[in-house]
């Protein structure tokens, strides 16, 4: 009842199984049908997958079947361990990895929801130890780890800075947090005792203060920066 056309020796193996524990026991209680690597019951119909990247070429693999929590736990965290270090050595490799790593999250779940094994005709796989607890992943996924919080901050901290510059406008203070000619400009309030310039239109400047950079002018408008107090 498993063996289907191409299944090859797996196929032919997994049928034997089925024969032997049939054999042994009769078909599964209320027709559940078991594991296939042990023959316990209760089982889940899962497809693990794994990936493998060789630079141009790659290779995916596919276990499908009738798993037992422990087999299939088993299983599952010993094809996402070989996808986390074989995995990403590939242009689409790098984006197919992290795909099937999540693919076998589903399965993970439903072995998980499964009750202990009982009844199998040799003793289920062992789980051992959790993916994150193995070191392929944490050879893999410190470094990522570290990536990510460092691109992260970088694009928290260049999106915070895009939001103070480029938004001044006519009228508005700002003070220089760099020395002449160089700008550091930081927006403040005209009232505060920080505030050194204030920014004006072209025509209404008189040719001797700072040309603001337009990199902080809100509408790409050019300013000239007026010392305060001096008119
Ligand atoms: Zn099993």
């Amino acid at each position: 009842m498993f063996t289907q056309p191409g299944d090859g020796a797996q196929g032919r193996y997994d049928a034997n199984v089925q024969h032997l524990y049939q054999a042994h026991t009769g078909v599964g209680p209320g027709g559940a049908v078991p594991c296939q690597v042990c023959g316990s019951l209760p089982a889940v119909h899962a497809v693990l997958r794994a990936h493998q990247g060789m630079f141009l070429i790659m290779r995916s693999r596919k276990r499908e079947g009738f798993f037992c929590r422990s087999c299939g736990t088993s299983l599952q965290r010993q094809m996402t361990t070989d996808t986390l270090w074989q995995g990403w050595w590939g242009v689409m490799s790098f984006f197919i990895t992290p795909v099937t790593v999540l693919l076998n999250l589903g399965p993970r779940a439903r072995f998980r929801r499964l009750a202990e094994p009982y009844g199998g005709w040799r003793p289920p796989l062992d789980p051992g130890r959790r993916v994150l607890a193995r070191p392929p992943a944490l050879l893999i996924l410190t470094p990522m780890t570290v990536l990510a919080l460092v691109l992260g901050y970088g694009i928290t901290a260049a999106a915070l800075d895009d939001g103070s510059v480029a938004s001044v406008r006519a009228g508005d203070c700002v003070r220089n947090l760099s020395t002449w000619p160089d700008q550091d400009l930081q927006p403040v309030d005209c009232a505060s005792h920080l505030a050194e310039y204030r920014a004006a239109r072209l025509e209404d400047c008189e040719g001797d203060e700072y040309l603001m950079r337009l990199e902080y002018a809100a509408d790409a408008e050019a300013l000239c920066l007026k010392l305060l107090g001096s008119g």
